[in-house]
């Protein structure tokens, strides 16, 4: 019996890989020079990290968590997201402690949510996301999106638009909070069951419901930058003025409001307007989370990230038809002819490599012709031949595959004539 791949799942072949490869390498590039460092967490946590910091009302706990009990009777969650880990991980660890503040933090893996899959959307995926904790400047929060945006420009990406929104301080929150219970309870019967349930627990929560986006009532919902009381406003005013300086166009939306519950003041999405990207625009997510630290059992350290995931930032490179630069030419091919010389490439194959020469040689028994074909297929730039004669008289013969030329070398110098050569090109 034959066992497929997981639905919602994905295998990431050689070809593909690359392109992976090369789009954490742009982001960790970028993440060193803004000081970000590398956190790695575990893929699974106690479920109730999830619960309590994510959110009870949130998507994700309600319905997305593959939850399971260990064999010792502890409820244990893959991860869904990564801020609540992180953040966990920064009190656990009193990164609070450290004298470089704030602590600036990035991560890549995979999270797992129990969604229904379609394009864009799996159950297995790989989120990169940033976080930033320890400051409640507005210039972090510039900071944590010009970082993203310099990502996605990098990986060429041009037809992106940044959302952002501010969900103010718990008071504003607070004044906003009544304001929405009085505008949808008359009429909070023509919702969906999870908004019922929202009212009273996270109304918030309503404005980002999906069933119910149509209805009229959102439309008409009181806009929460209403609500900012002044530190709020004058804090949002500042992180605009700053994204303006730094030549990051971006719109103003009211009623984004993000799927976690933890998040204040700022909160953003980038969206990519690419035709045929697909119903799912969004990019990235982020936004700023100033009681989570105190939440978990540390001090009141505020904080702010974002998440991308790497499928849709690849499905958005592949709509926007983006070039991928990919050099995956072979330095250099060995060809044998005869036993005594086939045994000889064994380790002369290692010297090029030690020396990070890109080498290959025949391990399927070829004869000569097939060796070079197998040599053209993996485009190698030079091809070596090595026959008994040549390996009597120390000698291998070198050809240049792009120019045709060839030559014969003492066997000795082999890797320094590639080296050289290969600089050269
Ligand atoms: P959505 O509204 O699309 O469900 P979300 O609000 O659940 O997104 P976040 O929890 O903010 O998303 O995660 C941040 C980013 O992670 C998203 O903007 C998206 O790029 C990506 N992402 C979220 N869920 C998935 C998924 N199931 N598959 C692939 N990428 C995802
Ligand atoms: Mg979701």
């Amino acid at each position: 019996m034959s066992v497929n791949i997981p639905r919602g799942t994905q295998d990431i072949l050689p070809g593909t890989v690359e392109k992976w490869q090369r789009l954490e390498r742009i982001a960790t590039d970028i993440c060193r020079t803004y000081q970000y460092k590398e956190i790695r967490t575990p893929i699974f946590e106690h479920t109730e990290l999830f619960q309590r910091n994510v959110g009870n009302t949130t998507d994700i706990v309600q319905k997305e968590m593959y939850t399971f009990t260990d064999r010792g009777d502890r409820s244990l969650t893959l991860r869904p997201e990564g801020t609540a880990a992180v953040v966990r991980s920064f009190v656990e660890n009193k990164m609070y402690g450290d004298p470089n503040q704030p602590v600036k933090l990035y991560y890549n893996g995979p999270m797992f949510r129990y969604e229904r899959p379609q394009s864009g959307r799996y159950r297995q995926f790989v989120q990169f996301g940033v976080e930033a904790i320890g400051s409640e400047d507005p210039a972090i929060d510039a900071e944590v999106l010009s970082l993203v945006m310099d990502i996605y420009r990098a990986a060429g990406l041009k037809k992106i638009e940044l959302v952002v929104n501010s969900l103010g301080d718990q008071e504003s929150r607070q004044a906003h909070r009544e304001a929405l219970i009085n505008h949808f309870e008359p009429q909070i019967g023509e919702f969906c069951e999870d908004c019922q349930s929202r009212l009273e627990k996270n109304p918030l929560r309503i404005l980002d419901c999906k069933k119910d986006r149509e209805h009229e009532l959102m439309k008409t919902a009181p806009s929460i930058l209403d609500y900012l009381n002044d530190y709020s406003r004058t804090y949002f005013e500042k992180v605009q003025s700053y994204l303006t300086a730094l030549d990051i166009p971006f719109t103003i939306d009211p009623t984004l409001v993000r799927g976690l519950d933890y998040y204040n003041h700022t909160a953003f999405e980038i969206m990519s307007s690419a035709e045929g990207f697909g119903a799912i625009t969004t990019l990235c997510g982020g936004g700023r989370y100033n009681g989570l630290v105190s939440q978990m059992g540390g001090p009141d350290a505020p904080g702010i990230g974002f998440a991308f995931s790497m499928e849709r930032l690849l499905a958005a490179i592949e709509a926007e038809g983006v070039e991928w630069q990919t050099d995956d030419r072979l330095d250099c091919y060995l060809v044998s002819v005869g036993e005594k010389a086939k045994d000889y490439t064994v380790k002369l194959l290692h010297d090029l490599r030690l020396e990070g020469i890109e080498a290959e040689r025949d391990y399927q028994n070829r004869k000569v012709k097939a060796q070079f074909k197998a040599a053209d297929r993996v485009q190698a730039r030079f091809v070596a031949v090595l026959g008994e004669d040549e390996l009597e008289q120390n000698k291998i013969n070198l050809k240049d595959m792009e120019t045709g030329e060839q030559e014969e070398i003492p066997l000795d110098e082999l890797t320094s004539t590639l080296l050289k050569k290969l600089e050269a090109k």
